[in-house]
């Protein structure tokens, strides 16, 4: 009987594949026929010649022409992936996945399969894989297990004028140089070409036209004192004014989004019925993949859709059909300071370069709008011409431990195509090395190395190594994969706020602090095996924590990796405490009188974030994992620390003195002082000469 049944599905499924086959086919040939029809296609075979002849090729074309998305199949079509995958890098991760997704579907095949992609905490290639995209940061990272890259072919820094940091580690690092048959194609939008060719001892550039459209340029005659609500009024006024096109509004991250969408809903709905559809499509990075398919949907006939974007909409991702562009002029920034050490995110106004991006983005298919919502005298005075590059606005201990890990010691001499600030390098030679990733001579400890087999920064790195010591890995790597989410975890809806503050509370009872309120979440979560409806019930983002349970079992895997046991030790939190703050030392402050604090190695005014379960509390000693700037600087995470510790686990950086007052009694005798080690003289050639006092 049972073959029978079988026999029966088996003629079905024939017959659902074949019709499955024949639309796909047709599929398959739009799809083909769209690429054929993109500005590139014209210049396939003068492209695959000067790959060819060249080794390195700097490749410049408009946004929307087809670079990221043809360019690896052109390759792959002319036989490179025989020797090798061609690798293509993105500064994004949303890039990375939608562009994968794209180029697979593309070649009709699985998503994973000949075409993959691999970002932080998710890999999704195969051995199978031809064509792999990946975050620039996560090629740097393959690097620290293949040097020469031996298993590319092809390697492409797409987006290459984004100057993120781990892209110009890549250039620095100079791997064609080892791997005379490597092909390394560096793709960029119309800027910093020549930069780009003459630090590549003037490589080839090879540049072909776009297609571009005017674009009509409107500024505001007044500075708007709020952009968001400016934004708003734009895009009904497009919407119930101007022609059918979509808008593009750019917003500088998932918090501002959301809040448009929001207001954008309630706004549509008191203009009632009489207008007509706007789908609203939002896309930033922590957006579920499902979602950000969306944006690339065909607008139906007669409507409008607005796409609500961060940064990520400037070059990386291109939607058809946007005829208005809407630009608040602002994007999320990094910015550090290395005389404090101190690395806050900011909302910044944007360069001209960005502007100019962001309005070409309304002339790809047709003519198009933007509305700029700053004044002309704004534009011409106030922004500056370029993005300063990452590598000059970060902290920068995170590639300084990667570059010792490949063996990289002398910094002072690393070919930068922009050189970061000297005090900034030595900032992340001092905190490698009161990390206890380093040495005195700056070489890299056995912890060092430990630290560096984790995608996550030193500080996270170095709290999940310590946490063997005090016997708590199981506890820290859970609060490790809790921060690393990128998104929101808790769910805060409108109509409900009150009970989500409950729900939230509960987490906090006995005023744990964050870090612990965030690994009770996560014990919670999983003691119901991972139930969907608890975190309904607990006002709890379902997908937040999947992505953390994601995390944690790479983290997991990484611990085996260096050799350190899974240990639980939940009768004790203080060690659990101890960890973090083994770790996150260098963001310690201190209670004022007035209710603010004070971080403690560099005084600066600081307060907990109002979502902190401790900002009710203020502990008098605090450690926090990051700081946000909105309306003041503001700690986010924070977790009651004892000051001794800070001179128990930190020797090398804090002396008595900055802990004294609070602590003094407790002190063992002596504590401290023979600790007091600090720099002075140190050469950035890897040595450091510690001095004593
Ligand atoms: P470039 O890298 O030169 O900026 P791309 O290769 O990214 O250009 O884009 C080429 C074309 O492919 C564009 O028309 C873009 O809209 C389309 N495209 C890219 N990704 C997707 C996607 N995920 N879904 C649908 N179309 C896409
Ligand atoms: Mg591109």
């Amino acid at each position: 009987k049972e073959s029978v049944m079988a026999g029966e599905n088996y003629e079905d499924d024939m017959h659902a594949k074949e019709t499955q086959d024949a639309a796909e086919k047709t599929a398959l040939e739009e799809l083909q026929d769209v690429r054929r029809s993109l500005p590139i296609y014209a210049y396939r075979e003068q492209l695959l010649q000067a790959v060819e002849e060249h080794q390195v090729l700097v490749i410049v074309g408009d946004t929307g022409s087809g670079k990221t998305t043809q360019i690896p199949q052109y390759l792959h079509e002319a036989g490179y992936t025989k020797r090798g995958k061609v690798g293509c890098t993105q500064p994004r991760r949303v890039a990375a996945m939608s562009v994968a997704a794209r180029v697979a579907q593309e070649m009709g095949v699985k998503l994973g399969h000949e075409v993959g992609y691999s970002i932080r905490f998710e890999d999704c290639t195969s051995d199978k894989t031809v064509l792999k995209y990946m975050t620039d940061g996560m090629l740097l990272r393959e690097l620290l297990g293949e040097p020469d890259l031996a298993s590319y072919s092809v390697v492409i820094v797409d987006e290459a004028h984004e100057r993120t940091l781990s892209t110009d580690i890549l250039f620095g690092l100079d791997i064609a140089r080892f791997r005379p048959d490597l092909k390394l194609l560096i793709s960029s939008a119309t800027m910093d070409a020549e930069k780009f060719s003459d630090y590549f001892d003037t490589a080839p550039i090879f540049s072909f036209p776009g297609r571009r459209f005017p674009v009509e340029i409107n500024f505001t005659s007044a500075p708007e004192a709020d952009y968001m609500d400016a934004a708003i009024v734009t895009v009904l006024t497009i919407h119930v004014r101007e022609p059918l096109g979509d808008i593009l509004v750019f917003f500088t991250g998932q918090d501002e989004i959301e809040t448009a969408e929001e207001i954008l809903k309630h706004r549509i709905r008191g203009l009632g019925t009489k207008i007509r559809e706007l789908i609203i499509c939002p896309i930033y990075a922590n957006l579920p993949s499902e979602l950000q398919a969306k944006i690339f949907e065909p607008t139906p006939e007669g409507a409008r859709k607005v796409v609500l974007a961060t940064n990520i909409a400037e070059t990386s991702l291109t939607i058809d059909g946007i005829k208005y562009v809407v630009d608040p002029g602002f994007s999320k920034m990094k910015s550090y300071n290395p005389r404090t050490g101190m690395e806050s995110l900011l909302i910044t106004p944007i360069s001209k370069a960005s502007a100019t991006q962001r309005a070409g983005r309304a002339g790809r298919t047709s003519a198009g709008k933007c509305y700029r919502l700053y004044t002309a005298f704004n534009y011409n005075n106030d922004l500056e011409e370029n993005t300063v590059p990452e590598v000059q606005r970060t902290n920068l201990a995170s590639v300084v431990l990667a570059l010792k890990s490949l063996g990289i010691h002398d910094l002072i001499n690393f070919d930068f195509m922009d050189p970061p600030p000297a005090e900034a390098l030595v900032k992340a030679l001092e905190l490698l090395f009161a990390l206890g990733a380093l040495n005195k001579l700056g070489e890299l400890t056995k912890a060092g190395r430990r630290m560096a087999e984790f995608p996550l920064d030193p500080m996270l790195s170095k709290m999940i190594v310590v946490s063997d010591k005090y016997k708590c890995s199981d506890e820290i790597i859970s609060i490790a994969a809790m921060l690393s989410i990128g998104g929101s975890i808790f769910y805060r809806p409108k109509d409900k706020q009150v009970h989500a503050d409950n729900a939230r509370m509960n987490f906090h009872t006995g005023n744990v602090g964050d870090h612990i309120a965030l690994l009770k979440v996560y014990s919670s979560w999983k003691e119901t095996n991972y139930s969907t409806q608890w975190c309904y019930e607990n006002y709890i983002q379902v997908r937040s924590m999947k992505r953390a349970r994601d995390i944690r079992d790479q983290l997991e895997g990484l611990l085996e990796r260096v050799e350190i046991e899974i240990s639980s030790n939940l009768n004790d939190m203080d060690s659990v405490k101890k960890s973090i703050v083994a770790g996150f030392f260098p963001h310690t402050a201190k209670l004022q009188k007035n209710g603010s604090y004070r971080t403690v190695k560099h005084p600066q005014t600081v307060h907990i974030h109002p979502n902190s379960g401790l900002s009710q509390v203020l502990p008098r000693w605090v450690v926090y994992h990051e700081l946000v700037l909105t309306s003041k600087e503001f700690m986010r995470q924070v977790t009651e620390l004892k000051p001794e510790w800070l001179i128990e686990l930190a020797p090398h950086y804090y002396q008595l003195k900055d802990v004294e007052d609070a602590a003094s009694k407790k002190m063992p005798k002596g504590a401290g002082k023979a600790a007091i080690v600090y720099f002075r003289d140190v050469t950035l050639q890897g040595g450091f000469k510690p001095v004593s006092e």
